[in-house]
């Protein structure tokens, strides 16, 4: 059984300094590659070194709306560069209304301009959205969008959104979020997405799954995932090794379409 994790930052500094080991030990959870989306302009070489260094890992560019305050006036350009250069998937993107402060103008005008990136560039998009779903469906109904593919990633919205949202292309992420037991909505939407849009994520080195909370302190990492792939196929009454073969057929043909 193999495993794609659809989103993680191994670039973060809870994970870089040992990512040798995260990597193995991943290898060794049978997870054989790993979007590691980056999330600002300073982390976004180290993604790419990542990935140059593990053929495990394949690399997402994107300024995450939690830092959208800190980028500099020729972060467009950068980006643009760099995804030429590296033919990397655009993320991690999005809209966040849930964590202060929120600046939701910088974070329309950025999502919006990266959104755009990725359909010009033809490369998938992988969408982080928190309490900004009337928002988001606006500007994904008036907006061209990538013909590569959008994922919304650890996907906390209504399963009733599951449709429209699979209707306009869109792919769902669930992360170790849906072994959380306080989470009402999340076993729903697993539920709710079709086979083909289905994948799966750890999103490290945060929202560690409930069952791999034995040593509390450490950070989250893709070895994890399989954690997360059992919960999936627990809600949806199938194996996990069904849920391992569905959740990575669609995450290289969405990332790695010419591997
Ligand atoms: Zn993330």
């Amino acid at each position: 059984m193999r495993l794609f994790d659809s989103h993680c930052h191994l670039q973060d500094a809870r994970l870089l300094p040992a990512v040798d080991d995260v990597v193995r030990r991943a290898a060794a959870a049978g997870v054989e590659r790993m979007l590691c989306c980056g999330s600002a302009e300073d982390d976004w070489n180290d993604v790419l070194g990542a990935s140059e260094r593990y053929p495990a890992v394949i690399p997402a560019l994107g300024l995450h709306p939690w830092y959208v305050a800190e980028r500099s006036p020729k972060w467009m350009k950068m980006l643009r560069a760099l995804l030429e250069l590296s033919g990397a998937s655009v993320g991690e993107i999005g809209l966040d209304h849930w964590r202060e402060p929120v600046d939701e103008e910088a974070q329309e005008e950025a999502f919006v301009a990266q959104l755009a990136l990725a359909a010009e560039l033809g490369r998938p998009a992988s969408i982080h959205c928190l309490k900004a779903w009337g928002k988001m469906m606006e500007i994904l109904q008036t907006r061209k969008l990538p013909a590569a593919g959008m994922v919304f990633h650890s996907y906390a919205g209504p399963a009733e959104l599951v449709a429209p949202l699979a209707e306009l292309g869109a792919y769902f992420s669930f992360s170790g979020s849906i072994t959380r037991e306080g989470n009402k909505r999340g076993p729903k939407a697993v539920a709710a997405v079709p086979w083909d849009r289905l994948l799966v994520e750890t999103d490290s080195p945060d929202l560690k799954p409930v069952i791999a909370e034995k040593a509390p302190d450490s950070p989250n990492e893709p070895a994890n995932l399989v954690h997360v792939a059992a919960m999936v196929a627990r809600l949806r009454g199938a194996s996990v090794e069904e849920v391992a073969a569905r959740t990575w057929q669609n995450a290289v043909h969405l990332f790695t379409p010419n591997a």
